[in-house]
């Protein structure tokens, strides 16, 4: 059976690999971004067609990958690709957006007769370029499996987590946990080597024991005592994430009385750096705070 023609929307550090992944999986392919030298580059690179107003009702499946919530919403809504897509086609946003407003999209795009997914990913640029994400899928289930073979091209599990904005909601909490891990592993690195512990001797340390963290297994050696800081996943990505999780937890009444400090501090760190900034910088802007 031929695959669904799906259009993508936002081809940046992670949209760009994600397309690789449905390109080598033999779907084709409508790309779109608002740098139209990467949109071209890409087309060029894997066989694919610009998305444009005439071919978008080609589309099965339109994809977007794109900052948050504001810039999707302005995408499908405010310049009409939504309306522009076929009767019955699926939007799955797999941007890490606000949950509470991926509920209220998904019910505008039903009454324009439009199926909605929200499927945020974890992993990073690394899974992306292996097809090995973890996708965390809200909607109803029929629909997200509809479109498995889609999302088993980008990722290495799929998992339901609940209806419209439980994808949602469920990254920005691990990505809570994230944040924290890190700021925890960085803050231990730091003490350390004032008491004369080297931090690479310190990651060791951590790895071979209950400290350990994502951060310290593949950040700290891999791109923050190297000083490369190139993961490839914005601070202010990461300072955007930790805000979603604060406000569902304000809007739950459940206050996060650890990671009030925490987010605190990112954000006042994120302040001050630019927008390229990678998010394990923290290691060197938080060497500043002691
Ligand atoms: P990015 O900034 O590298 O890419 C975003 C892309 O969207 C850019 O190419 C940009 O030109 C494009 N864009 C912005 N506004 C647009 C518009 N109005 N129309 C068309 N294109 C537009 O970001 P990223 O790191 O790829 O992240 C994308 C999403 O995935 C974010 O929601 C992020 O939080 C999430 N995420 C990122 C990572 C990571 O490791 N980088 C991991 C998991 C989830």
């Amino acid at each position: 059976m031929p695959k669904d023609t799906v259009a993508f929307i936002g081809l940046g550090m992670m949209g760009m690999p994600m397309a690789r992944c449905l390109a080598r999986a033999g779907y084709p392919l409508l790309l779109r971004d608002m740098d139209e030298g990467r949109t071209n580059a890409l087309c060029t690179e894997l066989g694919a067609r610009p998305l444009e107003s005439d071919s978008a009702g080609e589309a099965g499946a339109l994809i977007t990958m794109l900052p948050n919530s504001d810039i999707v919403e302005e995408v499908l809504m405010a310049q009409g690709w939504a309306d522009r897509l076929p009767q019955g086609a699926t939007i799955i946003d797999m941007s890490s957006s606000v949950p509470t407003r991926s509920r209220t999209l998904a019910a505008a795009l039903a009454e324009k007769g439009l199926g909605y997914l929200d499927a945020p990913v974890s992993g990073g640029v690394k899974k992306a370029e292996e097809g090995a994400l973890a996708i965390l899928v809200g909607g109803a289930p029929d629909l997200m499996e509809r479109w498995q073979s889609l999302l088993g091209a980008m990722g290495g599990s799929t998992l339901h987590i609940g209806e419209a904005g439980a994808g949602h909601a469920a990254k920005a909490l691990n990505n809570y946990v994230s944040a924290c891990g890190l700021m925890a592993t960085v803050e231990a690195l730091h003490v350390a080597e004032r008491f004369g512990i080297a931090p690479e001797a310190m990651t060791k340390v951590l790895n071979a024991s209950s400290g350990r963290t994502n951060t310290s297994e593949n950040k700290v050696a891999q791109f923050m005592l190297n000083g490369t800081f190139a993961s490839g996943f914005s601070l202010k990505l990461m300072d955007k994430d930790l805000s979603i999780a604060a406000e569902l937890a304000r809007d739950l009444s459940y206050p996060m009385q650890l990671g009030e400090h925490g987010i605190a501090l990112w954000h006042r760190i994120a302040e001050g750096v630019d927008v390229g900034a990678d998010h394990t910088e923290m290691y060197a802007l938080m060497a500043q705070e002691g």
